[in-house]
């Protein structure tokens, strides 16, 4: 079935994956509802067409050996850092 495939930079020293842009990979299969290949109209009730997506895969096309923006904020602010880390 068909998937969504995220485009992102991935960002080694905090192992963080930030989403760029993404796009879907058609299957080709005319029973995916997705594909466009699907041989039945807009408004498919066939019980033997797929209608769920596979789960999305991270595609890095960046790599960083940096932190992510967002691990340099919390960093910078210990305040927040303790807010997400605190569990009542
Ligand atoms: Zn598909
Ligand atoms: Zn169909
Ligand atoms: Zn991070």
């Amino acid at each position: 079935m068909c998937h969504t495939v995220i485009d992102g930079r991935y960002h080694t020293e905090c192992g963080h994956f930030i989403n760029m842009h993404s796009h879907v990979q058609d299957c080709l299969r005319p029973n995916c509802i997705f594909s466009g290949r699907h041989s039945h109209c807009v408004g498919c009730k066939s019980q033997s067409c797929i209608r769920l997506m596979s789960l999305p895969v991270k595609n890095p096309i960046r790599i960083s050996p940096t932190t992510c923006g967002d691990c340099v904020a919390i960093k910078r602010t210990p305040t927040a850092l303790m807010a997400a880390t605190a569990r009542p």
